[in-house]
C-alpha cells in the first residue's frame, strides 16, 4: 500500500496536470462502478439466497444497503464540492490580523502569507487550510472544511465492504448448496466437511466476487487506519507527530466534525458548523517533528 502511495506521489510531483487528468476520473469511476457492482451483486444475487425475498429481513437489508450507499456517495460528493482552500475564506480573513501575522507563513507558489497548518498542494495549485492530503478518490484536497465528509466516506466504504463480506460468511453458513461453490469449502473439504464438491460457472463467479470484496475492504480499512490517529491526536497525514494542536478526543472531534459532532454520521446534509474558520490554531507545545 505504501509502495502504491509513494509511486503515485512520485508521478504526481513530476507530472501534476497529467496525473490529475488521469487519476481523478479513474479513481472516482472505480468507486462509483464498484459501489454499483457490489450493491447489485449483494442485493440481487447473494442476499436473496440468504433471506426470503418477501420477508422482513430482506427488506431490512435493502434499507441498510440504501443508507450505506447514500452516505458513501453523498459524503464523497460533499467532500468534492466543499472548498478547503485559503481562497474559500472571506477576503478580510485571507490577510492576517497584525497580532496573528507572526504565526502565518509565506507560500512561494501562491506568493502570499497563509494561515498556520495551511500547505500548498501542487495538484490543486493552491494552499489548503489544515491540509491533510490530496485524495484521488474524491478528486480534491482534504482540509479543514471537508475533512468531515472524507472521514465518513472512508467509514461507509469500510462498513459497506465489511457487510458484503459478512453476507458471504452468512451464505456459507446457512446455504448448504451454495457452500459447496466456495473455495473455502474446497480447501477444508478434505479435512472437515463431507459431500460432493461443486465447481462450475457459479463457483468461478462467487469466488471472484469474494476476492474483489476482500480487496475492496482492505483499501478503505487502511485509509481509515490512517485517519483514526489523525482524529484522535489532531494531526494530519503528513504531520503525524505534531501533537501541538491536540485538545483531547472530544474537542478534536468537534473541531473536525463541527458542532453536531458524531451526529454527522447520519447524513452529509446535516448542518454542522465548524467552530472556527481554519486560520486560528491554539498550540500546546513548541516542539514538532514533521515527516
Ligand atoms: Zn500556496
Ligand atoms: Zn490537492
Amino acid at each position: 500500500m505504501c509502495f502504491i502511495m509513494v509511486g503515485c506521489k512520485y508521478i504526481a510531483d513530476i507530472y501534476p496536470v497529467q496525473f490529475v487528468k488521469t487519476a481523478h476520473p479513474l479513481s472516482v469511476g472505480l468507486v462509483i462502478v464498484g459501489t454499483a457492482f457490489f450493491l447489485s451483486v449483494e442485493m440481487f444475487l447473494i442476499v436473496p439466497m440468504i433471506f426470503d425475498t418477501g420477508g422482513v429481513l430482506y427488506k431490512l437489508a435493502w434499507l441498510v444497503a440504501i443508507f450505506i450507499v447514500y452516505n458513501l456517495l453523498g459524503n464523497m460528493l460533499a467532500c468534492y464540492r466543499t472548498d478547503s482552500s485559503v481562497a474559500s475564506l472571506p477576503r478580510d480573513r485571507q490577510i492576517p490580523d497584525p497580532e496573528e501575522e507572526h504565526l502565518w507563513h509565506h507560500c512561494d507558489y501562491c506568493q502570499m502569507l497563509v494561515p498556520p497548518r495551511s500547505w500548498h498542494c501542487r495538484l490543486c495549485n493552491c494552499c489548503i487550510l489544515r491540509r491533510d492530503h490530496h485524495c484521488i478518490f474524491t478528486a480534491t484536497c482534504i482540509g479543514h472544511n471537508n475533512y468531515r465528509y472524507f472521514f465518513w466516506f472512508t467509514v461507509y466504504l469500510t462498513i459497506g465492504t465489511l457487510l458484503a463480506l459478512a453476507t458471504h460468511a452468512l451464505l456459507f453458513i446457512v446455504n448448504e448448496e451454495m457452500r459447496r461453490h466456495y473455495m473455502l469449502y474446497y480447501i477444508t473439504h478434505a479435512f472437515i466437511l463431507s459431500g460432493p464438491i461443486k465447481f462450475d460457472l457459479m463457483s468461478v463467479w462467487i469466488n471472484l466476487i469474494l476476492v474483489f470484496n476482500i480487496y475492496a475492504f482492505t483499501f478503505p480499512l487502511v485509509m481509515m487506519a490512517y485517519q483514526i490517529p489523525t482524529l484522535y491526536l489532531n494531526t494530519t497525514f503528513y504531520t503525524p507527530r505534531d501533537f501541538r494542536y491536540n485538545k483531547g478526543l472530544r474537542e478534536n472531534f468537534k473541531i473536525f466534525m463541527g458542532s453536531r459532532g458524531i451526529w454527522t454520521f447520519i447524513s452529509p446534509t446535516i448542518k454542522s458548523s465548524l467552530i472556527h474558520d481554519g486560520t486560528q490554531w491554539e498550540t500546546k507545545q513548541p516542539n514538532v517533528t514533521i515527516c
